[in-house]
């Protein structure tokens, strides 16, 4: 594994981090999720991500990894880097989504209890929410370091105005904003276009980047189909309507230059994102523990030729 600095913190990330976002809620037997756990942590990946809704039902992912942390990784604690966010919809009421004092703090009181911790390692603000001033919402995230319950904070999904403004406002409390985390990759790069990556680089955050894989798009698994058991055939966040015969063209044409470079698409698809200076980590979803051994191989290879790279936005472009 490698380790990167996140942004100009001390503290060091895995080049892939493992998120728990799909096959941790209660639909999936608890033998899978530790095999898929322990053959992170086995390989290297210190970080696991989670969030206050991560199920179904939301919670029950938070439950599944405390019963994982106190089962097989008691003794490995400190060399966890865990984290959980609040700002979706959690609990009924005006007090269960968003970014209030309220909500963020009762949140984080909550998933404490679930994964069975005294502190996660980031806490995050899942969402911007234009309703709330920022002043609470990053209020919430210091009073939850200064209160021992969070060593870092971070924020997910914030355009890139909001971006600026949330690490001056933590700055100025004395809690530096430790990390952005938004959605990048291959078919997905309005982090760069909308100036996301630049904000959070210049104001000295990490960047931890999601669905590094399209949800499973950005691999070979979709050439020949729809496989059964896939993301796609659950239906919920990737649909069998997004798998359409423009897109397979593309994936086929991306997979072609993976197989040049001795790679695997997923593991193509993990170093590209790997391959932007300001991304600390790619935060990849697995189904399997086998998975997690491929996006572990993407790290043999992360550097790309200036003409490779103008190949692949070809294929992205579909003029190929
Ligand atoms: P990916 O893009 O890495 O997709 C993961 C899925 O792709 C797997 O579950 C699996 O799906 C498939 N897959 C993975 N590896 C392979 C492979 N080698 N070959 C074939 N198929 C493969 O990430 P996710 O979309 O799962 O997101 C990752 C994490 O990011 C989440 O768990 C969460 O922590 C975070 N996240 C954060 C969000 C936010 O708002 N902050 C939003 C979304 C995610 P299959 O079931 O088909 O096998």
């Amino acid at each position: 594994m490698l380790y990167n600095r996140t942004g100009k913190s001390g503290l060091l990330l895995p080049a892939i981090s493992l998120g728990l976002w799909h096959n941790f809620g209660a639909t999936h037997g608890h033998d899978s999720k530790r095999a898929i756990t322990r053959r992170a942590f086995e390989r290297g990946i210190t970080h696991f991500d989670l969030a206050n809704n991560y199920g179904p039902p939301p919670g029950s992912a938070e439950e599944a990894f405390g019963q994982i942390l106190r089962e097989d990784f008691a003794a490995h604690r400190d060399e966890m880097i865990i984290s959980t966010k609040a700002g979706y919809h959690m609990w009924n009421g005006p007090y269960g989504e968003w970014g209030s004092r309220k909500y963020m703090i009762a949140s984080l009181n909550q998933s404490l209890k679930r994964l069975g911790l005294d502190y996660v390692d980031i806490y995050y603000s899942h969402r911007f929410d234009p309703d709330t001033p920022l002043e609470e919402t990053m209020g919430a995230l210091d009073y939850a370091v200064r209160s021992g319950k969070a060593l870092y904070v971070g924020i997910s999904n914030y355009p890139a105005k909001a971006t600026t403004e949330a690490a001056k406002i933590l700055k100025q409390l004395g809690t530096p904003c430790l990390i952005h985390q938004p959605r990048f990759n291959m078919l997905q790069q309005e982090p760069l276009e909308q100036g996301i990556f630049k904000a959070a680089h210049d104001s000295g955050m990490g960047v931890i980047c999601f669905s590094p894989l399209a949800q499973g798009q950005l691999t070979s698994k979709y050439l020949n189909g729809i496989p059964e058991g896939s993301r796609a055939t659950v239906g919920q966040f990737l649909k069998k309507e997004q798998i359409t015969a423009p897109l397979v063209e593309k994936i086929s044409a991306l997979n072609k230059m993976a197989e040049a470079r001795g790679q695997t698409l997923a593991q193509m698809a993990i170093a590209w994102v790997l391959s932007h200076n300001e991304v600390t980590s790619a935060l990849i979803g697995a189904s399997r523990p086998e998975q997690i051994d491929d996006a572990v191989g993407a790290l043999q290879n992360v550097k790309f030729a200036k003409a490779e790279l103008a190949k692949i936005d070809k294929a992205l472009n579909g003029s190929i």
